[in-house]
């Protein structure tokens, strides 16, 4: 198996929505494509890969050095033992090459992108969706079995927001979701104290409610912010206070009983272990949102989950950020403790929730070609 070229189109994501730290007016994202010279049922085999949300499109990265890096090394030097599969943590070395280490700002998203298409297509190559084949690989739970999601959205709106948030939780409970996860910080507290009522409310009885504040609030602001949650039901409050902050993230989970959601600002094994040593979080109960396409992909993630273990966390207290369909494989194949994925969002998994569960299917891969926006997103790069 030979890899004859890889190609990055930068796609417009943006919508008229804010969280309390950025609006998505703007927003982009990379969609990637690692063409070979394998066929499968008459079929060229590509490697596929489509950006986390939020950090922008990596395009310059990927042309100017990571995928010259790929393109230029041998075949044996990213082939598995057969020849005829794919090994990306090899090829993760190869990419790698010359990177100093810290540092991380954009590069791991650029990696990342890269170290996802070489899972799609390991797992292509294989004729076997990409959970399966993580679950033979490094998993620890039943292969098929389901996995635990939640609706992430709740963003702020033009208009009355308000009523828009019922409508859109009340979608999703429709829908079949038991957890649903708002933003909040990002308007005065008695706002958002409403939102919280509003979204309590539109939930049913046995639905939970997380909220995010997307890292957004000074530490005066962060304090006195838990400690108006502390009366409300909430499964957890998300990044509370600057993700490199470590030493006010430990003060305000020294004061605030409620879980924690941490980490989906953190890109590598070595900024995680620091969380653990020195953000005071509480392996019973707070949830890592370590993003595993934006951490230089899953052979990171891979050690990340070694770091935490060695740690005494259990892997499932992770919930990955930003949910698609990728990282929807990777949960499930690994066992993590659920998906976070967005309803609306660009390739989310369209399967059917019951009760908050959701079964991953047995498309080749990641199973990007059987998404709706397929086509648009990707069309031009696999002709
Ligand atoms: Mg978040």
């Amino acid at each position: 198996m030979r890899i004859t070229g890889i190609r990055e189109r930068t796609v417009s994501v943006a919508g008229a929505v804010r969280n309390a730290a950025i609006g998505f007016a703007g927003m982009t994202a990379s969609a990637l494509v690692i063409a070979t010279d394998a066929r499968r049922g008459g079929k060229p085999v590509f490697g596929i890969a489509f950006d986390s949300i939020g950090r922008y499109s990596h395009g310059g990265l990927l042309r100017e050095r990571f995928i010259p890096r790929l393109l230029a090394a041998a075949p044996d030097a990213y082939c598995d033992a057969t020849g005829r599969g794919v090994d990306p943590l090899r090829a993760f070395d190869l990419v790698m090459r010359d990177e100093k280490p810290g540092g991380h700002g954009e590069r791991p998203g650029a990696v990342g992108l890269i170290d996802a298409a070489l899972w799609d297509l390991a797992a292509k190559l294989e004729d076997k969706p990409l959970w399966a084949v993580l679950a033979a690989r490094f998993g620890t739970a039943a292969p098929d079995a389901p996995v635990a999601v939640y609706a992430s959205g709740g963003h702020y709106r033009e208009g009355d927001d308000l009523a828009q948030l019922r409508t859109e939780i009340e979608r999703h409970v429709a829908a079949g979701y038991t957890r649903v996860k708002i933003k909040v910080g990002g308007a005065p507290l008695a706002h958002d104290l409403r939102r919280i009522e509003t979204a309590l409310d539109a939930l049913r009885a046995d639905g939970s409610l997380a909220v995010d504040c997307n890292a957004a609030l000074p530490r005066e602001r962060a304090l006195a912010f838990v400690d108006a949650l502390a009366a409300y039901p909430l499964a957890w409050i998300e990044e509370p206070a600057d993700p490199l902050d470590f030493a006010l993230l430990a003060e305000v989970a020294a004061r605030c009983a409620l879980p924690l959601g941490i980490g989906e600002n953190l890109f590598s094994a070595a900024d995680v272990l620091n969380l653990l040593r020195y953000g005071g979080l509480r392996p019973d109960r707070d949830i890592l949102q370590m993003d595993i396409s934006l951490s230089y992909g899953l052979t990171e993630y891979l050690k990340i989950l070694g770091t935490l273990e060695a740690h005494g966390w259990s892997r499932r207290q992770c919930v990955p950020h930003a949910g698609h369909l990728f990282a929807f494989n990777v949960v499930a194949g690994l066992g993590l403790g659920g998906h976070e994925t967005a309803p609306s969002g660009v390739f989310a998994p369209r399967l059917p929730v019951e009760r908050g569960m959701m079964r991953p299917d047995d498309a080749p891969g990641v199973g990007f070609e059987h998404a709706a926006e397929f086509q648009e997103v990707f069309g031009e790069l696999v002709a």
